[in-house]
């Protein structure tokens, strides 16, 4: 059971588009294959990641005024521990993105815990704070993973695809939907083997359809949420599509962009006891 949407946005706030990062780094190639870490081409499209796909970002955000949230796998964070204090010293959030970035093999509550507790406890002795929300790698929730969540601290979850409104689950936990549409590693993965060996989509289609999203989620009063990795949109000719949504966005009007902690704390400020619709906006 889930609450019902919530759309009690604050004064002068009609939607909100949340532009989110994950920085999965090197792992995006080792939890598909591996084999990967012998191989050195291949590891270096994760490093583009730390080496040039985080500071384009961290300009557009900047230049746009932007605090977002950055999805982080703690073993990235223990690898480039200063490109994820770097992005919490630029005002933005630093959540959880699992440890190694693989599904669990076994996904037992004992085995999800042990996982949960490992990547919050690795995160938290990194940035000097625990981490309240969290994405698992490629969405690979289970039924058991907001009662985690909850009981570790978590505020917010960011996996589900059955709502365009952030909403409350069961364990008190606020789930902020996604969606692949608006995941940049549909249209921008590509690798060399299957399933992955693809044509790149031309970054004007992507802009037309994100900013086609963007309309039709704000006009019905929505959550837009971009799952997006730095790796991948952070290429030079890429990186304008997020200009282009920020722009749509600006013209739409109404729409605000807050870190999805922030949007957490607005929706549940009183964490596990508010029913939707009595709580006046912040
Ligand atoms: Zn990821």
């Amino acid at each position: 059971m889930k609450s019902r949407p919530f759309t009690d946005w604050p004064a002068g706030v009609a939607s909100a588009l949340c532009m989110t990062f994950d920085l999965d780094a090197e792992t995006m190639w080792t939890s598909r294959d591996p084999t990967s870490v012998r191989r050195p081409a291949v590891m270096s499209q994760g490093r583009y990641d730390v080496e040039e796909g985080l500071a384009s970002v961290l300009d557009l955000l900047d230049v746009n005024g932007i605090s977002t949230t950055f999805f982080v796998p703690s073993d990235v964070a223990t690898t480039h521990p200063a490109s994820v204090l770097e992005i919490q010293t630029r005002g933005h959030e630093v959540a959880c993105h699992g440890t190694d970035h693989m599904p669990l093999e076994d996904p037992t509550p004992q085995a999800e815990r042990e996982m949960l507790t490992r990547a919050t406890d690795t995160i938290a002795s990194i940035i000097g704070e625990a981490p309240v929300g969290y994405r698992a790698p490629l969405y690979s929730v289970t039924d058991t993973t907001w009662e985690i969540l909850a009981d570790l601290g978590y505020r917010y979850s960011s996996n589900m695809m059955d709502s365009i409104h952030p909403y409350l689950h069961d364990a008190g936990v606020v789930e902020m939907p996604v969606h692949w549409a608006l995941d940049d590693g549909v249209y921008f993965l590509i690798a060399f083997h299957p399933p992955n060996y693809r044509k790149p989509t031309a970054p004007s289609l992507v802009s037309e359809i994100w900013s086609g999203e963007l309309a039709a989620i704000a006009g019905r009063g929505g959550l837009m949420t971009l799952t997006l990795h730095p790796q991948l949109i952070g290429r030079p000719a890429r990186i304008g599509v997020l200009q282009d949504v920020l722009d749509a966005a600006v013209a739409h009007g109404g729409v605000w962009m807050p870190r999805l902690r922030d949007l957490a704390d607005h929706v549940n400020p009183a964490s596990r006891h508010v029913v939707f619709g009595t709580t006046p906006p912040a």
